[in-house]
């Protein structure tokens, strides 16, 4: 699982580009810190996802971001120049509804999240309590922790209420640390979110986003061909995880989360699985393709 090297593509021959362009069909990208920074795309970013599907790859947008719907992913990623459909994008309100119609799940849910959940829950007639605050409700039969700006006390105080209930679920998104943002700001993500309900409750939530089982799953149900697909990412703890546990070809860039410094961290202490090759950003392939 472990790589011990990994090869910068920018000092990869133009035969050697090619081969690896040649090697999948299929490319699964992160979101986040890969394609833009908030509402700013990361240059080249957009030609590159661009290029690959004129070549004829299959392409998904897979998301731990579980803040918006998948129409809402499809529009901002139009906005800054990407080619996308709404099935093209994997996200992890998507998934919490899609996990919860799947086991037949009828009773009610308390989300500690935001508006994407709770429309993803609508739209496959799941009820839940909203966002905003609430009194306990009986009817509640899962906690599900996304990201919640609105974050507060009560809010953990009530999940906690929920989850002493064996039988009531525990569902999150995912765990990422932190968001990627330029510059020195630090954006605390879900995971913290996640670590603060399982200390309170004393439980462990089932994660549903990359790198955990539910997603590859989802992935692997999608008819890809593992030796044939390419992830993309900038975490090596979430997107390149995932794509080595499944068996796919991994492309780690480093405009997000992972710094080349990090990268050098995770290669000496063995954190996180390394990616097969690197660059600093994904816009930096099409100066390295050859000419066709
Ligand atoms: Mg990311």
């Amino acid at each position: 699982m472990f790589k011990s090297s990994v090869t910068n593509l920018q000092e990869a021959t133009a035969e050697q580009v090619q081969e690896f362009l040649n090697s999948f069909d299929t490319v699964l990208t992160d979101c986040d810190g890969v394609l833009w920074i908030d509402n700013n795309s990361i240059p080249g970013a957009a030609d590159a996802m661009n290029f690959f599907r004129k070549i004829g790859k299959k392409i998904f947008f897979v998301t731990n971001n579980s803040t918006k719907i998948r129409t809402d992913f499809a529009s901002k990623a139009q906005q800054l120049g990407f080619t996308a459909t709404q099935d093209e994008i994997l996200s992890t309100a998507y998934l919490v509804a899609h996990y919860l119609k799947g086991i037949g799940f009828t009773k009610k849910v308390y989300l500690l999240g935001s508006n994407g959940i709770a429309e993803e829950l609508k739209a496959v007639g799941i009820r839940h309590t909203g966002v905003g605050p609430s009194d306990l409700d009986s009817e509640v039969g899962a906690v599900v922790v996304g990201f919640d700006e609105h974050v507060s006390y009560p809010k953990f105080m009530k999940a906690a209420c929920y989850l002493a209930s064996e039988e009531c679920l525990f569902i999150a998104t995912n765990t990422d640390e932190r968001f990627p943002k330029s510059g020195s700001i630090v954006v605390p993500g879900t995971g913290t979110l996640v670590r603060a309900v399982e200390t309170c409750s004393e439980r462990k939530a089932l994660v549903l986003g990359k790198p955990h089982a539910y997603v590859r799953k989802f992935l692997e149900s999608c008819g890809l061909n593992p030796a044939r697909t390419l992830m993309i990412g900038d975490r090596c703890n979430t997107d390149i995880e995932l794509g080595v546990r499944c068996g796919f070809q991994t492309l780690l860039v480093l405009s997000g989360v992972t710094s080349i410094k990090e990268l050098e961290k995770i290669r000496l202490e063995k954190k996180a699985p390394l990616p097969d090759v690197v660059l600093p950003k994904l816009g930096d392939l099409l100066s390295l393709v050859p000419p066709s």
